[in-house]
């Protein structure tokens, strides 16, 4: 059997058509990014945020801060943007300098500004069963598993990962209303028999950020597997042995944390990495913005 791919690029496009209308209509909602120190990786975010806004409709603004600033400089810097009207939405962008507790400052960006759904009082309203900004990355997994027209009642749902930007949300998600019937279970790294639970997933979600982690034969027959993890690991000859670049170095290429190739012969439908969840994020990201708008004019 093959497996059917969720194909988040093309799901992305649909769903940003939905939103440029939307955008349209509101006028250019502002976003704005916020950078501490140097951060080669951020920086490539940062491009990717600002072109795919850019693309929407969207206004995107970088404010960089120096990487020795204190905690107190940068509340004080958040609540300036807080109280700008100008500005719709405010992304913190991590790795924050070691100095700085990222959750002393995610918690000042005002909740109807939070375009990461990372504040408490969204978080809250998520555990309440009724999401008003949730992280865009868990929004989009569940964007793709409705995309295989699945109909939840009953299913076992099982999450690997636990954090506060994909895995808790993800399952907090499976249980508001609209999904109500499904049964999630999340698993972490103390779980004792990781397989026995990915085993018994109808429907499962891996997010934690190891390749290989799930093997063809920890999954179900037929099950539908939604891979969030990304890892750049090193491209192998048909011998086995690393592809070099003209540098001599290994080249590397990006996969998720399910075995792909042998899973998709076990499960019904399988999420393409790169090309599944990854487009989806960043049109979440684009659509809590919205949100966000919506909020402030709602007051
Ligand atoms: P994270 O904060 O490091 O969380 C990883 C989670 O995996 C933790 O809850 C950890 O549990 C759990 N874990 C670690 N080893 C495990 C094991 N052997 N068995 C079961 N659970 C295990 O990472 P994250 O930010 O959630 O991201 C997860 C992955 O998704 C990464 O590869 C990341 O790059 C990717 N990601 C993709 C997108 C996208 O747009 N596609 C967006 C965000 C993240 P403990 O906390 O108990 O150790």
């Amino acid at each position: 059997m093959g497996a059917r791919l969720l194909d988040g690029e093309t799901l992305a496009v649909k769903i940003k058509e939905g939103l440029k209308k939307e955008i349209a209509q509101l006028g250019a909602p502002h976003l704005v990014a916020v950078q501490v120190g140097e951060n080669p990786a951020s920086r490539v975010y940062i491009k990717q945020q600002k072109k795919s806004c850019e693309e929407m409709g969207l206004t995107y603004e970088l404010k960089e801060f120096p990487a020795d600033i204190s905690l107190e400089d940068l509340s004080y810097a958040i609540e300036e943007l807080n109280k700008d009207k100008r500005i719709t939405g405010i992304i913190l962008q991590m790795p924050l300098p070691a100095h700085l507790d990222a959750r002393a400052i995610q918690i000042e960006i005002a909740p109807h500004k939070d375009v990461e759904g990372l504040h408490p009082v969204n978080m809250g309203m998520l555990v309440y069963g009724n999401p008003r900004l949730a992280p865009p990355t868990a929004l989009g997994a569940i964007e793709l598993l409705k995309s295989s027209g699945v109909n939840l009642k009953g299913k076992e749902v099982i999450v690997v990962g636990h954090s506060e930007i994909v895995g808790k949300p993800l399952a907090l998600l499976l249980l508001a209303s609209q999904l109500e019937s499904a049964t999630p279970t999340v698993c972490h790294i103390a779980t004792r028999d990781l397989k026995f639970h990915t085993k018994r997933a109808d429907i499962l979600f891996v997010a934690v950020g190891k390749a290989g982690l799930i093997k063809a034969d920890m999954i179900k027959e037929g099950a539908i597997v939604i891979d969030i993890g990304i890892n750049r690991v090193p491209m192998l000859d048909e011998k086995g042995k690393p592809v070099l670049n003209e540098k001599g170095k290994p080249k590397k290429k990006t996969v998720g944390d399910v075995e792909f190739e042998a899973a998709k012969e076990i499960c019904s439908y399988i999420s393409p990495v790169p090309g599944g969840v990854g487009p989806l994020t960043v049109t979440m990201l684009i659509k809590n913005t919205l949100e966000c708008a919506k909020l402030q004019k709602a007051g």
